[in-house]
């Protein structure tokens, strides 16, 4: 009874009124609730799909009945649900179903890729692909006549790693009509050799035009297609994703995966503002925020506008021009004005901005257009977000904080791009490339993403990042630029309460807190005290989504 007593004062427990006997019961766990109030628990009870309670184990024990299911976490570690804050659910699922070029370490490699997909192929149907990066190849962007010659007879598109280029062969160019005669559309760039004619390469907007060539995927294909996505995220313990720019396509099928009950994320989904959806865009705008449709699955009140290009395509718009690129200074894929108008009608609606701004001079543009948009319509509780933030200027730095912008930014990148991005920008330059702790010293909360498939689902590879400032192979020793490392307490916040806050889903998500979903992961070793370098190496044994499990080690 002592030891009881002092278990129950260890573990403030939160308790609500409860006439039924808990649904779940889990016991004995190493509880991290991300809960300031009470950050630490080593049970809790669910009713439905929320918590009911969070504390003792006698206390959690207390509420269950013998139809309660219990689960002993033999002194396992648990978290709130893990919420990728930036991530494509479509893109994920087309390189799930089409060649997954990641990763690939030549270009003959990704060619011998393609044709052996093309012996299996029908004559002119399409072959899509994603992942590739020539940076792994030592070379400069290709050109598509190897892929032509080596697949004359099936148009080919592949698009970068980055999402940002993509190579098509002739077959593809013929489809889409780009001939030496087509001239660059607005915010992209039909790569040319010296005699004129398209390389393949394709910057930016000038996918669009092989892109809409392709035949779309019907609905049922998109919803398969989808689902082994959802299953790849649960498998690295994520419950929730903001899923960072949808169509109407996607948002029909995940409505109708989600109406079925088959959509096991709580996806907090962007509504992609571009020209190409402008008509999408006004019908959700005219709508309004929708949110927790679906028993809590999809959450509408956001916009996500593709402001600039990437740095590994050179499309980031930057002040000066690329240290290797002397005349290129990036572009923007829709001009300020236009996401100026965007930002207002926004801020009308009750929506939230998600800017994409990598280089700097989208960054720096990005924030005058919100502080403009605020003028015109001023919000106390914005919430507005720039994705990315890659490049900043120090003047710029602390601007996030004073207009109450939310940095929402990748781990994932600045591994992923450290080897390279010197290069590009410079070393004075590049002493301001994904500046986490000179932005968390101005005040500001930095939601942390994997920009999945553009790099691993797995959100503790931006953990990681956010910890050590080093890749998965736990290089450069000592972390590249660790001055701006964050600290495990701040990292574990980014992967949860602060992709919460900024959902405005503090109130449902992102702590293990009394009346919030039971939304939580069960890991193998603790991510909070393992070394470092042994963190990549955690498996997820558990992912639990409103108190039911959607993902389980066998
Ligand atoms: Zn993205």
């Amino acid at each position: 009874m002592v030891r009881l007593a002092l278990i129950l004062t260890f573990f403030p427990a939160l308790l609500v009124a409860q006439s039924r006997p808990a649904d779940l019961v889990i016991t004995n766990a190493i509880i991290y609730t991300a809960d300031s109030a009470h950050p630490r628990a080593e049970a809790l009870a669910v009713s439905g799909d929320r918590l009911i309670f969070v504390g003792s184990t006698a206390g959690a024990t207390a509420l269950a009945g013998p139809a309660t299911k219990r689960i002993d976490a033999a002194g396992r570690p648990l978290y709130p649900g893990f919420i990728d804050a930036h991530a494509h659910l479509r893109n994920l699922s087309l390189i799930l179903a089409t060649l997954d070029l990641r990763g690939v370490p030549s270009y003959d490699s990704v060619v011998a890729l393609v044709s052996a997909k093309a012996a299996h192929a029908e004559p002119g149907s399409w072959i899509r692909g994603r992942g590739w990066d020539q940076n792994l190849w030592g070379t400069a962007f290709p050109t598509n006549a190897l892929l032509s010659r080596a697949t004359p007879d099936n148009p080919v598109y592949l698009r970068r790693v980055d999402g940002h280029a993509a190579l098509v062969n002739q077959a593809a160019l013929r489809l889409a009509g780009i001939t030496r005669s087509t001239p660059d559309p607005p915010g992209g760039r039909i790569v040319r050799d010296t005699n004129g004619e398209p390389t393949g390469l394709l910057i930016d907007q000038a996918f669009m035009l092989a892109e809409r060539a392709i035949p779309p995927d019907d609905a049922a294909q998109m919803q398969a297609m989808t689902l082994p996505a959802i299953r790849e995220a649960n498998r690295y313990g994520l419950t929730g994703i903001h899923d960072a720019g949808i169509g109407p396509n996607e948002l029909s099928a995940y409505e109708a995966l989600a109406e079925a009950g088959r959509f096991n994320l709580r996806s907090y989904a962007m509504i992609y503002g571009g020209s190409d959806t402008s008509a999408f865009l006004a019908q959700q705008l005219a709508l309004g925020p929708r949110l927790a449709l679906y028993n809590g699955r999809l959450w509408l009140r956001a916009i996500k506008i593709e402001f600039d290009g990437a740095m590994g395509s050179r499309g980031a718009a930057l002040l000066e021009p690329y240290t290797d690129d002397p005349g290129n200074v990036g572009l923007f894929r829709i001009p300020p004005a236009q996401v100026e108008q965007i930002a207002v009608r926004a801020l009308q609606a009750g929506f939230q901005m998600c800017t994409h701004a990598i280089g700097d001079r989208a960054n720096r543009v990005a924030l005058d257009i919100y502080a403009s948009a605020l003028r015109q319509v001023p919000t106390a509780n914005h919430r507005f977000r720039v994705e990315h933030a890659q490049l900043l200027t120090p003047q710029d730095i602390p601007r996030f904080a004073e207009l109450g912008v939310i940095p929402s930014m990748q781990g994932s990148h600045q591994s992923g791009d450290m080897s390279w991005i010197g290069n590009r920008i410079g070393p004075e330059r590049v002493q301001f490339a994904y500046v986490w702790r000179s932005l968390r010293n101005t005040g500001v909360i930095i939601p942390n993403g994997s920009d999945a498939p553009v790099e691993s689902i797995n959100p503790l590879v931006s953990f990681h990042a956010f910890i050590t400032r080093q890749n998965a192979e736990n290089e450069p020793a000592g972390g590249w630029f660790p001055a701006q490392r964050l600290t495990r307490e701040e990292a574990l916040l980014g992967m949860t309460q602060w992709p919460a806050y900024a959902s405005f889903m503090e109130n449902e998500v992102g702590s293990l807190s009394v009346g919030k979903f039971a939304d939580f992961v069960i890991l193998d070793q603790d991510i909070m005290t393992v070394p470092p370098e042994r963190i990549l190496a955690t498996r997820v044994l558990r992912t639990v989504l409103g108190g039911q499990t959607v993902f389980e080690q066998q």
